[in-house]
Formats: structure tokens, C-alpha cells, sequence
């Protein structure tokens, strides 16, 4: 019995706060864990950002509905699901999620809440736990499930870790040197691949 989990940002869609700022043209938006690793920090001065243009809920939802999977993720996906239980750990909102995952047809994700006033403004934010990518594949540990987890960043190291499998899939380059125990590829035929090669079965790669 195994599972595979997917980080969702950077590895089946592109990142959701560039992409807003791309769209509004806001160049503080696009900072990211990688320029502010404390994920509090860089939550509360997107709020704040967001605040001081007057920026909602709704505004990034406009924008979000616009936004497509990655060249080849849904095929990937499709791949995945036929051939794993497939859930999706990520550090986005359910509240930004629903045009990207319709796209993807709505595999299993968790992530975390947003928490908007009457007026959509966003006034904080709940993680659904800490470490919660780790504590996910710890979860399904105790359910007696394999995990093959791949993801693309900092933030995916400790889901990697606590797998049975890890695989880094495009990820920067210091990552890669950092953590040379995982094998780091690019394109989604390589991806299945490594999942065929970390899998306990002998699986098709097509
Ligand atoms: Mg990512």
C-alpha cells in the first residue's frame, strides 16, 4: 500500500503569490520562504501589503481563476492516481486552491485556512498544524501506508525526510546541493520514473 504525496506549489502549479504579484504588479508580493525563511514574518507583511492596497479575498481569487497548472501536471496527476492514492501536502489556503485543484480534478489536498472578515479583507491566517507536511507522512506512517513524497523546496525537506522515499523535483540548485541523498530531476517523464524506481511494485512508467 503506498501513497504518493505532491508539495503543490512549484511542482504541479506555478507559485500563487508570484503569480498575483505578476498580475497586480505589486513587487513585494513575490518575496517567498526563500527570501523570508520565517513563514510567520512573510505572512503578516503579505497581509500587510495586501491591507495597504486595499487587496481582498477576492481579488487574489480573480487572479488565481485565471492561472493554469504547469505544462504536463495533469497528465502527471493522472499517471499518479492510477497508479497511487495520491494527496497533495501543501503550505497554500483552501480559500486560494479550488481553480488550480478543479484543474488537476480535485486530488486530496491538505493545507492550511485563511481568515477573512465581512468584507473579504484577509485578517489572519490558521496553519492546520506545525510541520504539518512532516506530521502528514508521520500520520500515514501510523496508518501503515508507504510514502513517496517529491517536492521542490526548503519547505518540503521534512515531508522528504519522513518518507519512505523522497525525490526533489525542480528545485534550486542549493537545495539540490544541500541534500544530495534525494535524487533531483526536472521533467515530469523523469518524475514518474523515479516514482516507478522508489515504488515496491514494478510499475509502467506510461
Ligand atoms: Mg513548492
Amino acid at each position: 500500500m503506498e501513497i504518493a504525496c505532491l508539495d503543490l506549489e512549484g511542482v504541479l502549479v506555478p507559485e500563487i503569490w508570484i503569480g498575483f504579484a505578476e498580475k497586480t504588479g505589486i513587487d513585494e508580493l513575490r518575496a517567498t520562504t526563500r527570501e523570508v525563511p520565517d513563514y510567520d514574518e512573510l505572512m503578516q507583511q503579505r497581509l500587510r501589503i495586501l491591507s495597504e492596497h486595499g487587496l481582498g479575498l477576492p481579488d487574489i481569487q480573480e487572479v488565481i481563476a485565471t492561472m493554469a497548472p504547469l505544462p504536463g501536471a495533469q497528465e502527471f496527476v493522472k499517471w499518479l492516481k492510477a497508479n497511487f492514492q495520491l494527496i497533495i501536502l501543501s503550505d497554500t489556503f483552501y480559500e486560494f486552491s479550488y481553480p488550480l485543484m478543479r484543474q488537476l480534478d480535485f486530488p486530496t489536498l491538505f493545507c492550511h485556512k485563511l481568515v477573512c472578515d465581512d468584507t473579504g479583507k484577509i485578517v489572519d491566517y490558521k496553519l492546520r498544524q506545525p510541520d504539518p507536511k512532516r506530521a502528514s507522512v508521520q500520520a500515514l506512517h501510523g496508518l501503515k501506508f508507504r510514502v513517496i513524497a517529491s517536492g521542490d523546496s526548503y519547505n518540503d525537506v521534512s515531508m522528504l525526510e519522513e518518507a519512505d522515499a523522497g525525490i526533489l523535483f525542480r528545485a534550486p540548485e542549493r537545495v539540490i546541493e544541500e541534500f544530495p541523498q534525494y535524487p533531483a530531476v526536472t521533467d515530469y517523464a523523469d518524475l514518474r520514473n523515479e516514482f516507478c524506481k522508489a515504488s515496491l511494485r514494478d510499475l509502467s512508467p506510461t
